[in-house]
């Protein structure tokens, strides 16, 4: 119950976030990231852009009524529609736009991002994936292998990073944020202790020198998610010995992070509310 009512919170309060966001003043800006590979900030997750010989490619691609500015700003890049469109997962401020682009682009993700997406009673046919898979796919695109790899249970239980093999670039979707504190989606069958053995498998498989797209905030490098993993540990430890300790969520909210980790919570997720989702996963093993 008290999982429930904590996701209801979040979820409303990202409902909240999007109903008070005035998208008529967000601007979408374009970095070169590496490679043929760019990346497009507005509001929502961030967006991976291949560009080349054989059109464009996207990764993810925000709320929805931001597809006229994405569109105009990926037409800089190149002319064409985007061919394929590619969803991390299924979470709204990373596929808000898909009944827009999927009426051009083939929509690829993992088979849970279709079957969420197909549940909700107002999903749009043309925002559904056309390609479905359930560990991993490539796609061969521009002059190079771009990987599409599922994780196991972490942000949701469908999340894939995309490895743009030969740019050397990763887009990690939201199981990497920079600098911030995650939002671990256990209603849409997230898990704590998956998403940081996660963490741990991308900095087994990304070479140093990767640039890495994150799910949300700057580009990053493989010591931007060192920094990550290392506040995942710190923090979680924290909550593991005050629940040993029998302490209340109350308790440890209060007694708080340690101050370098203040700006952390800037974003969607605040230090208290990434306390409560570590405990109330952790308290319940
Ligand atoms: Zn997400």
């Amino acid at each position: 119950m008290k999982i429930t009512s904590t996701l209801c919170i979040l979820l409303a309060t990202a409902r909240l976030a999007v109903a008070q966001t005035d998208f008529s003043k967000v601007e979408i800006k374009t970095t070169h990231v590496a490679g043929n590979i760019y990346m497009l900030e507005g509001s929502g997750g961030n967006i991976g852009v291949s560009v080349g010989p054989d059109g464009v490619l996207i990764v993810d691609d925000q709320f929805l009524p931001l597809a006229p500015k994405i569109e105009a700003a990926l037409q800089k890049l190149d002319k064409g529609a985007p061919k394929f469109l590619l969803n991390t997962h299924w979470h709204g401020d990373h596929t808000g736009g898909n009944p827009h682009f999927g009426r051009k682009a083939s929509i690829i993700a993992h088979t849970n991002v279709r079957k969420r997406l197909a549940d909700k009673p107002d999903t749009a046919k043309e925002a559904l994936p056309v390609v479905t898979f359930d560990d991993s796919l490539s796609v061969h695109f521009n002059g190079e292998e771009i990987r599409v790899i599922h994780l196991p249970p972490g942000h949701t239980d469908g999340d894939s990073v995309i490895y743009f093999t030969k740019s050397g670039v990763v887009h990690t979707g939201d199981q990497f944020v920079n600098a911030r504190f995650p939002f671990i989606d256990l209603g849409s069958g997230g898990d704590v202790a998956g998403y940081v053995k996660n963490v741990e498998t991308l900095l087994q498989k990304i070479p140093a020198g990767t640039k890495i797209i994150p799910g949300h905030g700057a580009i990053a490098t493989r010591e931007d998610l060192e920094k990550f993993q290392q506040m995942l540990m710190e923090t979680m430890a924290i909550v593991r010995n005050g629940i040993a300790e029998k302490k209340s969520l109350a308790q440890i909210k209060a007694a708080g992070l340690p101050e370098k980790y203040k700006d952390w919570g800037a974003g969607f997720i605040n230090a208290s509310r990434w306390l409560e989702i570590a405990y109330n996963n952790l308290d319940k093993k």
